[in-house]
């Protein structure tokens, strides 16, 4: 990696943007919080999408065949539930979705969070709506999801709470500030998640001028902050306790290690609600 000229001044505001950085709502009675490695518990409706994202969470997973089958994975009282981690939930239809809330709601006292790409998003009863989108105009949102629903998508973040935005160095990260900007508007939260990779993502990415020399805490913390963008409350945590015992400077360049296998949810398939 070649020599990075960065000023005192810039890390010690990236280092204070660390302690007061706030966590999304989203994040809110998840076991990251308190250091253990998983996510929410989720119902998986369908691993099918309609976007072909190049930084797709669920490419390796896909690839691999290993899509969960369609279900509630948890425990028997959690917080909240996330629909879901993988594919497009809202194309099973709004009114299967509603259903699955209510289904849900009289299962459990836990709060909905709905994951979506938002193309076929609508007015929704979830308590939080996350849509995704890492672009911030046309052009580039078709390079980063092979479709043309910029539009669409800007349109329909009238029904969202969250905007979920993935960090993709050299490729995006140029654009975070306006997302941001596009967030602050429309008075919703802007998520910014570093992006995971996983097993052939690497090769896909670097064919899309992923700048791996610049997927450090220190490129992803200047843009998070630059954007007023909420920092996942796992990774604040890490993060934070490095810190009591390194200097920001000493973490702020490090490389992350790539996940050596496809991801998977953690926790055991319990039960599936016909819709
Ligand atoms: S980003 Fe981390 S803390 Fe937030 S919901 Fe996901 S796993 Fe939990």
């Amino acid at each position: 990696m070649g020599i990075r000229i960065v000023s005192d001044k810039r890390l010690r505001e990236l280092e204070a943007f660390v302690e007061s950085a706030e966590h999304p709502s989203h994040c809110e009675g998840c076991p990251g919080l308190e250091g253990v490695p998983l996510h929410h518990p989720s119902y998986e409706l369908t691993g099918r999408c309609n976007l072909n994202c190049i930084f797709c969470y669920a490419y390796s997973t896909k690839k691999a065949g290993k899509l969960p089958k369609p279900g509630y994975y948890g425990e028997p009282n959690p917080k909240a539930i996330t629909i879901s981690q993988y594919g497009e939930p809202t194309l099973v239809g709004i009114e299967k979705l509603e259903r699955l809330f209510s289904l849900l709601r009289k299962k459990f006292d836990a709060r909905i969070d709905l994951q979506t790409n938002g193309v076929l998003l609508d007015e929704v009863s979830a308590d939080i709506v996350m849509v995704s989108l890492s672009a911030s105009n046309r052009e580039s949102y078709l390079k980063l999801t092979g479709f043309d629903y910029f539009d669409r998508v800007l349109k329909n973040l009238e029904f969202a709470s969250i905007v979920r935005t993935v960090f993709l160095p050299g490729i995006n990260d140029r654009e975070v500030e306006e997302i941001g900007r596009i967030a602050e508007r429309l008075e919703l939260e802007l998520m910014l998640q570093p992006c995971s990779i996983h097993p052939g993502l690497e090769e896909r990415l670097k064919r899309a001028g992923y700048d791996f020399e610049r997927d450090t805490l220190y490129d992803y913390l200047d843009s998070a902050e630059k954007s007023n963008a909420r920092v996942p409350g796992c990774l604040l945590k890490i993060v934070r306790e490095i810190l009591e015992f390194e200097d920001f400077e000493d973490i702020a360049f490090s490389r992350r290690s790539f996940a050596s296998k496809p991801p998977e949810i953690r926790r055991e398939w319990k039960f599936c609600f016909d819709l």
